[in-house]
């Protein structure tokens, strides 16, 4: 996961450290590199200039010039601010808000993106970490095929999945996911909404109806990580209408473009919660900042 921008970088970056005192001018030329750097992984634009505008402020309140090292500080100063960036503020990775149980997890995201997979991921880790006793529900009422995985799935992880009841609205499916939590003592229901392959009004509206519904916990966006630039607008949409509390980031155990996360972070302010690495159960992991930051500084 994100080498790509991690080579680019340290490239980028290795032309400071081995030097002594440098001049403004270099650390200039230096940051062009790394705002390259930023573009060639597919961070948008304005996310890229943004993060430049940080890291030379934050270089100029350190005074970085007139420092004995100043290459190290320079990376210290990206690298911090890459944490800080991806981070956001009190959070903590992979933290849930689920206690009060029922407690519902809303899943979203275009079809395609990994969401029944994650949901199902991500119920398999709340059961086996957290002890947790979950329900899912399908209430993609278009694709059978989209419910009958959910309930393969929910098999092959041994956790239960409301039973398929043909004719009823994604609403309906919902409300019967918190009756059936309710008497079953279920701590969490996890709603696999139905996905469409582009975002289009009916789609908003009927997450936006099963929301008011169940008033979720948490609404995580599911979104492939590598979409780059397009699972940035998806989760502006998607937080526009629905507010998103957090996104799961798919796919990168892929090619490795770490972009897509600097930039949905810095453009929607919502967590980043977890990351998929690959199709199996167990490939769902907590979204580590510092380690990211570390690996893209290389
Ligand atoms: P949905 O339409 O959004 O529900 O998407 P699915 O959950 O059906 O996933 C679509 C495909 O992507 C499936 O073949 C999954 O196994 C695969 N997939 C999901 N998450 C990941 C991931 O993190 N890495 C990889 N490599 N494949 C994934």
């Amino acid at each position: 996961m994100f080498e790509a921008l991690s080579d680019r970088l340290s490239g980028a970056l290795e032309k400071l450290t081995g030097k002594g005192a440098l001049t403004e001018a270099d650390i200039s030329t230096a940051l062009r590199e790394v705002r390259v750097a930023l573009l060639e992984a597919d961070v948008s634009l304005p996310v890229a200039r943004g993060f430049i505008k940080r890291v030379e402020e934050a270089a100029q309140g350190r005074h970085v010039v007139k420092s004995v090292t100043p290459g190290q500080q320079v990376v210290k100063i990206v690298h911090d601010e890459l944490v800080k960036v991806l981070a956001g503020e009190d959070e903590e990775p992979g933290r849930l808000r689920i206690d009060n149980p029922p407690a519902t997890i809303m899943m979203v995201g275009l079809q395609g993106s990994g969401k029944t997979t994650t949901t199902a991921k991500l119920a398999k880790r709340l059961k086996e970490r957290e002890g947790k006793r979950v329900l899912m529900a399908s209430l993609d009422t278009r694709r059978p095929a989209a419910m009958e995985q959910l309930a393969v799935l929910g098999t092959q992880i041994g956790v239960d999945t409301l039973p398929i009841q043909p004719g009823q609205t994604a609403v309906q499916i919902a409300k019967r996911a918190k009756t059936q939590a309710n008497l079953g003592g279920y701590d969490v229901v996890m709603l696999d909404t139905a996905g469409r392959l582009s975002i289009d009004d009916e789609l908003m509206a009927e997450v936006e109806a099963v929301r008011d519904e169940t008033r979720p916990r948490e609404t995580l966006l599911v979104v492939d990580g590598l979409t780059g630039q397009d699972a940035v607008s998806t989760a502006e949409n998607f937080d526009g209408r629905i507010g998103i509390t957090g996104c799961v980031l798919t796919r990168m155990d892929g090619d490795g473009r770490g972009g897509a996360a600097l930039s949905m972070r810095a453009v929607t302010g919502k967590p980043i919660k977890f990351v998929g690495l690959g199709e199996k159960m167990d490939a769902l992991e907590e979204f580590h900042p510092e380690r990211v930051a570390g690996r893209i500084l290389g």
